[in-house]
């Protein structure tokens, strides 16, 4: 038997163990830190396995690595399973909900995503008993990817630093090796403290923390117009000072997320940021405390191992859906705004030319695996698989797991990652990241050009964006 023929039998043989563990995840839909069951629904699996589990690593509890094997090469599989606020929506079901809800669900398909690469782990190790292959497989559990950046302080406690190689995956919208960089990211509190007064009887006396919050993003609107195109900044209340109009308002909060392309961009970006809060305390005669929370580097793709991981896609093939998903599919396009679609072959074209994104308009599941095209595009978003990129060689991928034209962070990906048109596309990323680690360990000059990229790309060296002082969020 051929290892990819051998790879989709270990999954085949082992799939209800992980396809059950995101059915579980995705029914608890717990948030960053947060997220005891899922982590435990993982480690369970693991245990049973036969990998040994270090849990509560990097001062998070739900936060943990899983072995397996012994010594070099050391293969690392990423595995996420937090959830979004207000994202709940009932499993496999098209119709918007007319109710707003204000509970968890899984809004990016972490669900999938820390399954996925369980399967993946198991796999590998069933073909390392089969075959007496040295090296270890590890399964590092990291909780927080939507707030709280894990990786970053797992990475900061060095869990990352004796890898050959990281893989990991997302799901999506197509099938496709994650070839562009993301953005780094500074998330930041802005406190202001006043001075309360009667808002009508007294309001000289009054020094309100509100008005500074309201001049700093002011301030930062304005800043937006000088600074470099790809940089974002974005905003949340999460203390508006009180209800009463006429209470001038002593507290407030701002949170700022600040990103940049790169590290050190947005670390001077912030700086400027910190300045527009300074100015806005002065101007309201407030005090100000700036609480750096997390932060998180920009990815770097490894381009020799996403190579071979593209190669592996096309080895294993991409997912095939049944009818009954391409009719659920079906059903869900039914609920995307048309800018939307416009907007997918936007990106595409970006990402793979005019003449592919020419080719999937139009799609409800893509099954083909799309060219691998490496490019200098910088997304929007920013993921702490960046701070393992610069810590190791690094490799993702995306797997179709949802409709063609789904957005991230909406219902429709809570649905659809609770259906089985999101198990259809974990069976696939297990298949595609088991088979790649194999390859991996298996190739010692293929891991020794990557680790000389990766050195040669980064530095070899990774630069924490928080300080040591700056503690998980839990
Ligand atoms: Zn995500």
């Amino acid at each position: 038997m051929d290892t990819v023929a051998e790879i989709k039998k270990y999954v085949e043989e082992k799939k209800s163990l992980f396809l059950e563990a995101a059915d579980k995840i995705w029914s608890y839909a717990e948030i960053g830190f947060k997220e005891f069951q899922s982590a435990k629904a993982l480690t369970d699996v693991l245990k049973a396995e036969g990998f040994s589990v270090q849990e509560g690593v990097a001062g998070i509890p739900t936060a943990f690595v899983a072995s397996y094997g012994q010594g070099h090469p050391i293969i690392g599989l990423l595995g996420e399973y937090d959830a979004l606020p207000a994202l709940k929506h009932p499993a496999a079901n098209a119709v918007p909900s007319e109710e707003l809800t204000t509970d968890n669900g899984h809004g990016c398909g972490h669900n999938l995503l820390g399954a996925g690469s369980l399967g993946a782990a198991i796999a590998v190790k069933d073909y390392m008993q089969a075959h007496n292959l040295p090296g270890t497989i590890q399964y590092f559990g990291c909780p927080g990817e939507e707030f709280g950046s894990g990786k970053m302080f797992m990475a900061r406690d060095g869990l990352f630093n004796d890898l050959d190689a990281a893989l990991t995956w997302h799901g999506g919208a197509y099938n496709s090796i994650t070839t562009q960089n993301s953005q780094a990211n500074l998330c930041l509190y802005f406190k202001f403290k006043g001075r309360t007064s009667h808002a009508a009887g007294s309001p000289h006396l009054g020094r309100s923390a509100l008005d500074a919050c309201e001049l700093m993003n002011v301030g930062c609107n304005y800043l937006r117009e000088h600074m470099l195109p790809d940089e974002r900044i974005h905003y949340a209340y999460t203390d508006v000072g009180g209800t009463a109009p006429n209470v001038v308002q002593d507290h407030a909060c701002v949170f700022y997320y600040v990103r940049s392309p790169k590290l050190s961009q947005v670390i001077e970006l912030t700086e400027r940021v910190k300045d527009v809060a300074r100015g806005a305390a002065l101007m309201t005669g407030t005090q100000l405390e700036i609480v750096l929370n997390d932060g998180l580097c920009e990815y770097i793709p490894n381009h020799v191992l996403s190579t071979l991981l593209y190669e592996s896609f096309c080895e294993v093939g991409g997912p095939k859906f049944t009818p009954e998903e391409k009719a659920l599919a079906a059903e869900f396009a039914k609920t995307f705004d048309p800018a939307v679609e416009e907007d997918k072959v936007r990106s595409m074209t970006t990402l793979f030319g005019a003449d592919i994104a020419r080719q999937y308009k139009g799609s409800l599941l893509v099954e083909d695996i799309l060219p691998y095209k490496p490019n200098t595009v910088v997304t929007g978003g920013s993921t702490d698989v960046g701070d393992v990129s610069y810590c190791t060689p690094t490799a993702q991928m995306n797997v179709s797991t949802w409709a063609m034209c789904t957005t991230g962070h909406t219902w429709q990906v809570t649905a659809q990652s609770g259906s089985s048109i999101g198990h259809t596309g974990t069976i696939k990323a297990a298949e595609v990241l088991a088979l790649t680690a194999i390859k991996a360990m298996q190739s010692p000059e293929l891991l020794q050009k990557a680790r000389e990229e990766y050195v040669k790309v980064t530095g070899g060296k990774y630069i924490c964006p928080v300080p040591d002082d700056v503690m998980p969020a839990l």
